[in-house]
């Protein structure tokens, strides 16, 4: 069996390993355009922040060791084209400049995404970043070292966490969103308040519900970013401001979403037979509303480049969806979330929905210590179906979101949850342990 990979950070990594383990004779070629495989970007604010010093601690897999496992490793090779029809890729070796095509039984598509950048005025001049990969990861490191005033565009995760880090590097930040509040799709206002205050509190400059108009720039580089309601002084801008799906390459050869998110079954098929796709260049099934979303996370990535590899030759091994679990620390901080936001279900049409959250110290009193978490649950009002979940406590108390969304994938209801059974033990808990009672608490209502 032949096997051709197209792009190797998570999912590719996953399949390979994975197809290399199940089938050791498939004659397996990995084309990435990159020199490197498997960087993990969530630590591209903690390299920043100098939390973790060593860049090459990001890396979990190595060419090498995909060599070591026989696998054809074609490094900066970009994929310029693929004929699905025909079963052919047509490559170009990036330091030889050579062209070539290359062919496959089964194909595995793991092309990922990339920084969307809208088009601003002046936003071709020098340090103007993005924040996706290792060599931006180092960009924007050898840029920060100059700067003294620092505007990050986009309040989602990425961007927060590289707010905090340049707020621990001393520079003057700022953090632009066009939205009224940080982190907005994924917290509700309880929670993006907590975080809001902390970088307030620090002298974070939060220009909420301002949009970029355009960049100005001195001697070729950024000075000042313009928004619709003021300016803001600039010697280094990162845009976090999303991402798309990186399928160009096969539009109109597979069945994609609007936004070029790759269709693919619970078995990681797409519209083709022999053609496999997996992370974030696909769909996700979302299991809060039963439908497919983009939710691109590495969480997702390799769980479904593993699961191409065991569905490569016969479909084996389900995808059990997602509840797009997440977590962050802003500074002492520590948040997770799952499922859907109150604001966020409340905008979905035909939903009722309904929350609780209470505030409770996650230990009995009596011990020498305790800390105050406070806990949403997200629940439909006519089902009592539970839909989501987010907790914000000084101790990390994160884990509970992670049990919260194998309640959601499993369609459990608040009455249930308030009465599930969860251990006590005065170290760690209270008799309720805070699941059981923020569903309790939703009993009634
Ligand atoms: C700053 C940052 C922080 C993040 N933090 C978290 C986190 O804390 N938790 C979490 O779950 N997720 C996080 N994510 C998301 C996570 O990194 C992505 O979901 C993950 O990288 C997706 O992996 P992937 O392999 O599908 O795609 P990608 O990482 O996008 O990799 C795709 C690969 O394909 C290669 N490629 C593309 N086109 C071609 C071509 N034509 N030819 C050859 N090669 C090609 C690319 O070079 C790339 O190496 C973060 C992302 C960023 C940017």
């Amino acid at each position: 069996m032949k096997v051709v990979v197209i792009g190797c950070t998570h999912a590719g990594t996953a399949a390979i390993v994975n197809v290399k383990q199940l089938y050791s004779d498939a004659e397996v070629t990995v084309y990435e355009r990159n020199n490197n495989i498997s960087f993990l970007s969530c630590g591209i604010a903690l390299n920043v922040s100098g939390v973790v010093p060593d860049a090459q601690s990001l890396f979990y897999s190595s060419p090498q060791a995909l060599a070591d496992l026989g696998v054809n490793t074609k490094m900066e090779h970009d994929v310029l084209s693929v004929d699905i029809k025909n079963k052919t890729v047509t490559v170009k070796d990036l330091n030889s400049g050579a062209e070539f095509d290359d062919t496959y039984d089964k194909l595995i598509v793991t092309l990922g995404s990339w920084p969307i950048v809208p088009k601003f005025e002046g936003g071709d001049l020098g340090n103007i970043t993005l924040s996706k990969n290792y060599y931006h990861s180092q960009e924007i490191i050898e840029k920060a070292k100059d700067a003294t005033n620092v505007v990050v565009i986009g309040a989602g995760y990425i961007g927060v966490e590289l707010a905090e880090a340049f707020e621990m590097l001393g520079k003057n930040t700022v953090l632009i969103d066009a939205e009224p509040r940080i982190m907005n799709k994924y917290l509700d206002k309880a929670y993006t308040d907590v975080a809001e205050k902390a970088f307030s509190d620090r002298g974070v400059k939060l220009a909420l519900g301002e949009k970029v108009v355009r960049f100005e720039g001195e001697d070729g580089n950024v000075a000042k970013v313009v928004t619709d309601k003021g300016e803001h002084q600039a010697d280094l801008v990162v845009l976090c401001i999303g991402f798309a799906p990186n399928t160009g390459l096969l539009k109109g050869q597979l069945d994609m979403l609007p936004n070029g998110a790759i269709v693919i079954d619970e078995y990681m098929q797409t519209s083709e037979p022999d053609v496999f796709a997996a992370g974030d260049c696909c769909v996700v099934s979302y299991n809060p509303t039963s439908e497919k979303r983009y939710v691109p996370l590495a969480t997702n990535a390799v769980r479904m480049g593993t699961l191409v590899a065991r569905n490569l030759v016969k479909p084996t091994l389900k995808y059990l969806g997602t509840q797009s679990t997440s977590g962050i620390k802003i500074y002492e901080h520590n948040i997770a979330a799952t499922g859907l936001t109150e604001e966020g279900a409340n905008r979905i049409e035909g939903l009722d929905v309904a929350s609780v959250t209470i505030t409770e110290n996650d230990r009995p009193e009596f011990m020498p210590t305790y800390e105050a978490a406070t806990i949403t649950l997200v629940y439909d009002k006519t089902t009592r179906r539970v839909l989501g979940g987010q907790i914000v406590s000084d101790k990390d108390l994160t884990q509970y979101m992670n049990t919260l969304s194998v309640v959601i994938q499993n369609e459990m209801t608040v009455e249930e949850l308030a009465m599930v059974d969860f251990f006590f033990q005065p170290h760690f808990n209270k008799p309720w342990s805070l699941l059981n009672a923020v569903a309790l608490a939703a009993l009634d209502k």
